[in-house]
C-alpha cells in the first residue's frame, strides 16, 4: 500500500526544504516548488518546468494540495461579499468570506468547523463544535481567495490590476488582509492555526505582513500568553461583549472558565509584553449592553490600556432573540468611550444579505 501523500499546505517552509533534503533532492528545488505554489499559484506538475522532471515525479507522489472545492458560492448584492462553502475532505464543510473595500481585499477565514464556546448570539457557537482544522485546512482557505483574485477579479477590474512592477503578485489584486473571524475560536486551535500564520507570512510566498493579520478570540487565556510569550507579529482581536464577570458570561459562556479579571490580566500582560494594542470587540444589542451605562462599564474597564474597541451592531441568527443596536446609539457609545480616552470604530455591516456577517457562518451539521 503507498503512504497517503502530504498535503503540500500542511508543511511550513523549512518543513519543506528539510522534507526534500531528505529525499536527497537539492534545497533549491524545494525553494523553486515553494514559489510556484505561493508565489505563481501553480499546482500542475506539467507548469513547473524549471525543476527537474525526476524531482516532480517524486512530488507528485508524496503531495497533494488540499484544496478545498466550492460547495456553494454566494454573492451580496452589493457585489463587496462572497461566500464560499468549502468542502472538506470528510465530507464536512466550513465557510470563508471574502470581502472588498476601498480597493483592498479581506479573507475572512474559518479555524474549526463549529465551535465548542457557545457564545449565544452566534451562529457558529449555536452549531456546537465539530472539529479543529489543520494548518494545511485553514492555509488554503487563503490560498482559495488568492486564486479567486488571479483567475476574475482581475479580468473584473483592470484598473485596481494594473501591475505596478513585474512581480508575479503584482500583476494581480492581492490579497492583503486575513482576519481569523471566520468559524472557530482560533486559540482553541493554537498549533494549526499559527503554523498556518507562518505559511501565510512566508516572504518568499504569499508573504502576507503580519500586520495584517488579525486574529479574533473569544478570551481563551493560556493562548493569550503564549501569544504573548511568542514572537509572531499578528493583531490580537479579544471579544468582550460585557464589561462586567455576570453581564459577559451570560453572552460568552467561556467567561465562566476564563473570568474577566484573568482575562484582563492576560490582555495587560500581552500589551506590554508585546508593546502592541488589543483590539476589543463588542456585539451592540439593543437595550443590552448598548447603555450610556454599558459604555460607562467598559471605559472604567479599559482605561488606561493600550486598546481600541470595535463595535459590532449584532447580526441576525436563528439561535438568538435579539436586535442592533441603531446608529445614533452606537454613536452614544464612542462619544462615552472617547471620554475615557479609547478610540472606537463601529464596523461596516457587509454580506449580511448572504449571512456573511459577523457570527452568522454556520453550516448543517451532518
Ligand atoms: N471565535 C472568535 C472569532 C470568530 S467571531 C471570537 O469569538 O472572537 C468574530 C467576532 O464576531 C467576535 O467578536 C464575535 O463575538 C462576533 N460575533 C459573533 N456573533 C455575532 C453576531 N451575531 N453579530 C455580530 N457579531 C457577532
Ligand atoms: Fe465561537 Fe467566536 Fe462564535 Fe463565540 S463568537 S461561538 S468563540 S466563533
Amino acid at each position: 500500500m503507498s503512504p497517503t501523500p502530504t498535503n503540500f499546505y500542511d508543511l511550513t517552509r523549512d518543513a519543506l526544504l528539510a522534507l526534500v533534503a531528505s529525499w536527497d533532492f537539492s534545497a533549491t528545488h524545494g525553494a523553486r516548488l515553494w514559489r510556484y505554489v505561493y508565489l505563481e499559484g501553480v499546482t500542475d506538475w506539467a507548469a513547473m518546468p524549471e525543476l527537474p522532471v525526476r524531482f516532480r515525479a517524486k512530488a507528485e507522489t508524496e503531495f497533494n494540495f488540499g484544496q478545498l472545492p466550492v460547495a456553494i458560492e454566494t454573492h451580496s448584492a452589493d457585489g463587496f461579499t462572497r461566500k464560499y462553502l468549502l468542502a472538506l475532505n470528510d465530507g464536512r464543510n466550513i465557510e470563508t468570506v471574502l470581502m472588498r473595500y476601498k480597493g483592498r481585499v479581506t479573507a475572512c477565514i474559518s479555524s474549526q468547523a463549529g465551535c465548542a464556546m457557545g457564545c449565544v448570539f452566534c451562529a457558529t457557537g449555536q452549531m456546537g463544535f465539530i472539529r479543529h482544522l489543520t494548518a494545511g485546512e485553514i492555509v488554503a482557505q487563503a490560498m482559495h481567495v488568492d486564486r479567486v483574485l488571479r483567475e476574475t477579479l482581475a479580468e473584473a477590474t483592470p484598473a485596481l490590476a494594473a501591475p505596478e512592477d513585474n512581480s508575479p503578485h503584482a500583476r494581480h489584486e492581492r490579497l492583503r488582509n486575513i482576519v481569523l473571524m471566520g468559524m472557530g475560536e482560533p486559540l482553541h486551535n493554537y498549533d494549526s492555526v499559527m503554523t498556518a500564520i507562518d505559511i501565510l507570512r512566508d516572504g518568499s510566498g504569499l508573504g502576507l505582513s503580519g500586520k495584517r493579520i488579525t486574529l479574533s478570540t473569544v478570551g481563551v487565556v493560556p493562548g493569550i500568553i503564549r501569544l504573548a510569550d511568542e514572537e509572531r507579529p499578528v493583531h490580537l482581536a479579544v471579544s468582550l461583549h460585557g464589561a462586567t464577570q455576570e453581564e459577559r458570561a451570560a453572552l460568552v459562556p467561556a467567561a465562566k472558565k476564563w473570568p474577566l479579571d484573568v482575562l484582563m490580566d492576560a490582555c495587560r500582560y500581552y500589551i506590554a509584553k508585546r508593546e502592541r494594542r488589543i483590539f476589543y470587540e463588542w456585539t451592540l444589542i439593543e437595550g443590552k449592553n448598548d447603555t450610556a451605562e454599558a459604555a460607562h462599564a467598559v471605559g472604567r474597564l479599559l482605561q488606561g490600556q493600550e486598546a481600541q474597541v470595535n463595535l459590532i451592531p449584532l447580526n441576525p441568527t436563528a439561535g438568538f432573540d435579539g436586535e442592533p443596536t441603531g446608529q445614533a446609539a452606537a454613536k452614544n457609545f464612542q462619544a462615552i468611550l472617547a471620554e475615557y480616552g479609547l478610540p472606537s470604530t463601529v464596523r461596516q455591516r457587509r454580506g449580511i444579505d448572504i449571512a456573511a456577517g459577523c457570527g452568522q457562518l454556520a453550516v448543517a451539521r451532518k
